[in-house]
């Protein structure tokens, strides 16, 4: 078997669900698991409804509307003759999500946001496995949430890997091609839980590594991972082949192109992971596997906006030492806050974090009390690997460095 993502672009809008018909009749759907997640930048909306809902209730019809229109819009561009079918069921999970908010009486923000977010995900696969039947790539859509069993860590659940393994034994065939959402599972409460953002690279490594797939592909709108993000960077090198070690030290330290926890499912089954580009169907794209670190060799650039720079000392000019540092550690925890640089001196301890649930103001006042703090918000985590005194001043030279870290590898630069 072999497993494909496609993520929210390739079906952001109703051309793009037409060209992953194309890329399936081109390189073939036999004996393939399609995994797709929700379309464009859907679940970005939904996140704006889920605020909404808690703290904008005047607003949160607007935003109801256009995730509705969005759809509306591709469906109707997709399926030109009979629609019935497609909007039934489309109307029937909006019913639904909508039934959900009107019961709901949790004032717990992850929890909601799971059991809403999720229906990105729903309206997605729902379109695009129906008009996949309409042109005659015959599937069978299938709930993910029957195959992948979490925890209740809401927005960030653990897989649970022995009730998955069953479960997609007992759901997966491979008699029909079947098309499945990524990203989302559930719980044991039945409760719909998520991955984390950009998850659904994920659930391919998941059912790749239950399946034994021979090999996982995701098809991206970049031609493969490059040295650097396209978006950012001006000139940029394909990777053609990288192992997983460097896949996940990339994607650990936040090339984005792939989520951290894909690569480590299929480490340890060897399969092998392609990253296509969706576009261009003849390009090699990238493939992680075993063996040669990184081909080409070239310094590969990774930025994280929007951290944190944390610097913690003692009030009594005492040493930091490892009883601190556990206690810091697990306030930070506590916060679900995100450890991307770490830097120890003797009456000093500095952090750069990531604040994704707007945490920080809490540990603040937690830490305060203790220890005397000093931080920079808004700053930049530069991350170069295999780097070169020229690609490191090329950072230097432009930007005031607030800290800098160099391993063997690794290069990494805190700026304001
Ligand atoms: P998906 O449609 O699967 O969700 P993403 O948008 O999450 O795809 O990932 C693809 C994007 O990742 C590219 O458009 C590119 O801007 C960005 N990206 C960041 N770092 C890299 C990198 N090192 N190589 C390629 N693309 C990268
Ligand atoms: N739709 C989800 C997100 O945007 C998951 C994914 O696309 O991988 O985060
Ligand atoms: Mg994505």
């Amino acid at each position: 078997m072999r497993v494909f993502k496609f993520g929210g672009a390739s079906v952001k809008d109703a051309n793009g669900v037409r060209n992953v018909a194309r890329v399936l009749q081109e390189v073939g759907y036999k004996d393939v698991f399609l995994v797709v997640s929700a379309m464009g930048k859907m679940t970005n909306a939904f996140e704006k409804l889920i605020q909404a809902y808690f703290y904008n209730t005047e607003t949160f019809s607007v935003h109801v509307d256009k995730i509705r229109a969005y759809h509306y819009e591709i469906i109707n561009d997709l399926f030109s003759v009979d629609h019935d079918a497609i909007i039934n069921q489309v109307e029937g999970l909006f019913t639904e999500m909508t039934q959900f908010m009107i019961k709901n009486e949790s004032r717990d923000y992850n929890f909601v946001y799971d059991q809403i977010v999720s229906y990105a995900e729903l309206f997605s696969t729902k379109i695009v496995s129906a008009y996949l039947n309409d042109i005659g790539i015959s599937n069978d859509w299938l709930d993910v949430r029957n195959c992948i069993a979490t925890n209740s860590d809401f927005r960030d659940a653990t897989v649970n890997w022995d009730r998955t393994k069953q479960y997609i034994r007992d759901y997966v065939n491979d008699e029909n091609l079947q098309i499945t959402q990524g990203f989302i599972g559930r719980d044991a409460h039945l409760n719909t839980t998520t991955l984390g953002r950009e998850g659904s690279d994920y659930t391919a490594a998941i059912f790749a590594y239950c399946l034994n797939a021979a090999d996982v592909t995701i098809w991206k709108d970049v031609d493969g991972v490059l040295n650097a993000d396209p978006r950012h960077f001006e000139e940029t090198t394909l990777l053609v082949r990288i192992s997983y070690t460097e896949a996940i030290e990339l994607a650990f330290y936040g090339a984005s192109v792939i989520h951290p926890k894909t690569l480590q499912p299929l480490q340890k089954k060897d399969i092998p992971l392609y990253v296509k580009s969706f576009l261009n169907l003849q390009a090699k794209g990238t493939k992680v596997s075993k063996g040669e670190a990184i081909s080409p060799e070239v310094p590969c650039f990774i930025v994280k906006n929007n951290q944190i720079l944390l610097s913690i000392s003692s009030l009594d000019f005492s040493f930091i030492v490892e009883r601190n540092i556990s206690e810091i550690f697990n306030l930070i925890h506590e916060q679900r806050m995100k450890v991307n640089l770490i830097q120890n001196s003797a009456i000093s301890f500095s952090v750069c974090l990531e604040d994704k649930y707007e945490n920080f103001d809490k540990l603040l006042v937690s830490l305060e009390s203790r220890f005397k703090i000093d931080f920079h918000k808004g700053v930049a985590l530069h991350t170069i690997r295999h780097f070169t005194a020229e690609s490191i001043d090329r950072i230097e030279q432009t930007n005031k460095v607030l800290l800098k870290q160099l391993t063997q590898e690794t290069v990494q630069i805190v700026i304001e």
